[in-house]
């Protein structure tokens, strides 16, 4: 349930109206706004409810929400949540791409990939260094050595950092060198570790489960805004279906309608949903064409040599020419690309 107060109604109203509801045993979510705020109600509630808060003076009306999703919908918060990532506005009306490896592997081959995507214009640096395999005998990624390396690239390009944490107790540390944490597909559904990331104040990069329904991924999402933490960008990364001609099969009608149920930023991930470095170009596009606020894709300085993923890793050439594609059709959308330098940590 939702209470929308009248506009212009100062905040000791909306305190007024979140302590009637905590008399009640309600949890609540405030959302001040300049012009008007809204009050969600966590819980289960009852009918009666509605009548008994529209007759509180500062309080305009009250919305029963369908969606079991509240503090992720439109409903609640109708305009574009946007981030700022030291600088790096994602959900704007701009278009922002995050690039680099899947795994970090040495900081040669890190500080040459960060290097080279801020020269072709991408706004944050990705790179795994707790990796999630099928397999545990697989590398399982550098760990803090990796996160050392990624803060070491951020500091010389000042590119914030993306970089997936998958356990709760790994959050503190990576949260100390990520700019956003990254919750990867097979955590989508790991609620303790939503819950931590939502208690975290590092923004956060939800990737759909692959085989998450839409409505399951919003849930998660709102498991971590229930915790706190706003500051949430949702992922497309594939799911998976009867095909096998490709890795995932890209929802691009995925991406329209996250844009359309939910405020906050939808990014696309192309290289995890294709596995292909030749379909990750025209795939970028489409995501830009669809809606996505933003792009993240796998980079490698040699791809045949990657440690992980280098089928879908993008060359250095191959990801200048992507830049420059998707900036085509992100000019011809009118949301074109974020071509702003990060601020440094
Ligand atoms: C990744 O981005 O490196 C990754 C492991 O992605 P996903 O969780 O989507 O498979
Ligand atoms: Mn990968």
């Amino acid at each position: 349930m939702i209470v929308v107060m009248k506009q212009g109604a100062p905040r000791a109203a909306v305190d007024e109206v979140v302590s009637r509801l905590k008399e009640l045993g309600f949890d609540t979510q405030a959302i001040v706004g300049a012009e008007r705020s809204v009050v969600a109600v966590i819980g289960q509630v009852y009918p009666e409810l509605q009548d008994e808060l529209e007759v509180l003076p500062a309080v305009h009306h009250v919305l029963r929400v369908s969606s079991p999703y509240k503090l992720t919908s439109r409903e609640v918060k109708p305009e574009d949540t946007v981030i700022d990532v030291r600088g790096v506005r994602i959900g704007g009306d701009e278009v922002v791409v995050m690039a680099g490896p899947c795994t970090v592997e040495s900081e040669d081959q890190l500080m040459t990939t960060a290097r080279e995507v801020k020269a072709a214009g991408a706004n944050v640096l990705r790179g795994g260094a707790f990796k999630p395999r099928t397999s545990p005998h697989s590398f399982q990624g550098l760990g803090a050595a990796g996160l050392e390396l990624l803060s070491m690239a951020s500091s010389e390009t000042g590119l914030p950092i993306v970089t997936e944490v998958l356990d709760p107790r790994d959050v503190e540390l990576v949260a100390r060198h990520a700019d956003i944490l990254q919750i990867g597909t097979r955590n989508a559904q790991n609620f303790p570790l939503l819950r931590e990331v939502g208690r975290c104040d590092k923004p956060v990069l939800l990737k759909r489960g692959l085989s998450s329904l839409i409505e399951e991924w919003l849930l998660s999402a709102e498991y971590i805004i229930t915790q706190g933490n706003r500051r949430v960008m949702l992922c497309e990364r594939g799911i998976r279906t009867f095909e096998t001609g490709t890795r995932n099969t890209l929802d691009l009608s995925a991406v329209a309608l996250a844009r359309e149920l939910s405020h906050l930023p939808v990014i696309s991930d192309p290289s995890h949903a294709t596995g292909k470095a030749s379909l990750v170009r025209p795939m970028a596009m489409a995501s830009i064409a669809a809606g996505a606020n933003g792009l993240i894709v796998d980079v490698h300085p040699s791809p045949d040599h990657a440690l992980i993923d280098g089928p879908q890793s993008l060359d250095f050439a191959d990801f200048e020419r992507m830049m420059a594609e998707v900036a085509t059709v992100a000019d011809a959308v009118g949301r074109p690309l974020q071509r702003m330098t990060a601020v440094p940590a």
